[in-house]
């Protein structure tokens, strides 16, 4: 069967190449692959700076966001189910996080992960699967669900969020989210959906049809090209919830300076190279400290998480019909995977597609 592959730690080496058929154990579900969503991680792969070749393989078979539908059955998965597969699979060192199925919160980092970290991905005809990293999504989802990994990542550090946030009394009203790719748009839009006024910034300038497709569900867009970082607060207001998606590591200091007084600030990007920056450390901890303010990382997201964001895909589907699927700007097949890693103008999310 065909799949597109990389050479880890190799720049621009992604092509597509024949691997065998993989056999389903008894206890293992066979998926035929519908459609895999690119990320920047892929593309950061394939620029040789992250990812790992499963042991004994040269070559890592590309792709974590995805959807399939189940051709052999196993456990309660049924042939013709559409399901998409979570990403992390626990160390093998059962740690506490990993014995009790929460390896998005593995403490050896020796877990693995589907298409990034020692185990072959989704960018392939079929793949296989035990049942209980599968999620059986409703039809009504299909035009969405390729979404629903992304999603998961957004779900993680909102419900975070909110549970840290028990710490104290607190009545969120406003969220800025950084950055307005597929996560800072999902994000917002989730943010949006728990009743917040809500802020997404990047650095393309003011109306594009990625702020007209926010303002669609209620999102206001604002350029820091034309309002930098400093200026933002004092024209929207200091926000209870920052969710930083810029992936780009000269905004995580000043993410945290947009924070109203006890508000949080959930950091998701994950960002590579060098960047040092000159933090005015006694300022920024007052500013931290004095205001009880709080910043976290948050990486990955278990199976209760792609089930919450399936709900909140439907739900946004049934506030703004049609906003989420339109976030799906480029569909092209797999034989394209090349073209499908490039960076286009007002792209914002590309899912490569294989054929029945
Ligand atoms: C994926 C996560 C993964 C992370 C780090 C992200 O792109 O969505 O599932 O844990 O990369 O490897």
């Amino acid at each position: 069967m065909k799949a597109v592959a990389v050479v880890p730690g190799v720049r621009d080496s992604l092509h597509i190449r024949d691997v065998p058929e993989p056999r389903a154990a008894d206890d293992e579900a066979l998926v035929r692959v519908l459609e895999t969503g690119v990320c920047g991680t892929d593309v950061d792969i394939n620029q040789g700076l992250f990812g790992d070749a499963p042991p004994g393989s040269d070559f890592l078979i590309l792709g974590h966001e995805n959807l399939g539908v189940v051709e052999s059955a196993a456990g309660l998965l049924r042939a013709g189910d559409l399901v998409v597969a979570t990403v992390r699979r626990p160390c093998p060192d059962a740690c506490p996080a990993c014995r009790v199925d929460q390896s998005d919160m593995c403490l050896t980092g020796n877990y693995t992960e589907r298409g990034i970290k020692s185990l072959h991905g989704f960018m392939a005809a079929r793949y296989v699967e035990t049942p209980r990293y599968l999620i059986r999504v409703p039809e009504a989802l299909r035009k969405l669900a390729v979404l629903l990994e992304p999603m998961s990542v957004v779900e993680k550090g909102i419900e975070q969020a909110w549970r840290i946030q028990q710490r104290l009394p607190w009545e969120p009203r406003r969220a800025i989210v950084l950055g307005a790719g597929p996560i800072g748009m999902l994000a917002a839009a989730v943010l949006r959906l728990r009743g917040l006024e809500v802020t997404a910034c990047a650095r393309e300038p003011s109306g594009l049809t990625k702020d007209q497709h926010l303002a669609a569900a209620g999102i206001r867009y604002v350029s820091t090209s034309e309002t930098p970082l400093d200026e933002l607060a004092e024209r929207v207001g200091l926000a209870d919830v920052v969710f930083e998606a810029t992936g780009a590591p000269e905004v995580v200091f000043p993410a945290t300076l947009l924070l109203e007084r006890n508000g949080v600030c959930v950091l998701v990007s994950v960002t590579l190279g060098d960047k040092p920056v000159e933090v005015d450390a006694a300022d920024w901890n007052q500013h931290m400290l004095i205001g009880n303010r709080l910043v976290f990382g948050t990486v990955n997201a278990g199976r209760g998480h792609f089930e919450t964001g399936g709900r909140d895909l439907q739900a946004a589907e049934e506030r703004w019909p049609g906003w989420a699927s339109r976030l799906i700007t480029r569909r092209l097949p797999f034989h394209e995977a090349k073209a499908a890693l490039a960076h286009t103008p007002g792209n914002i999310k590309t899912v490569v597609e294989w054929p029945a």
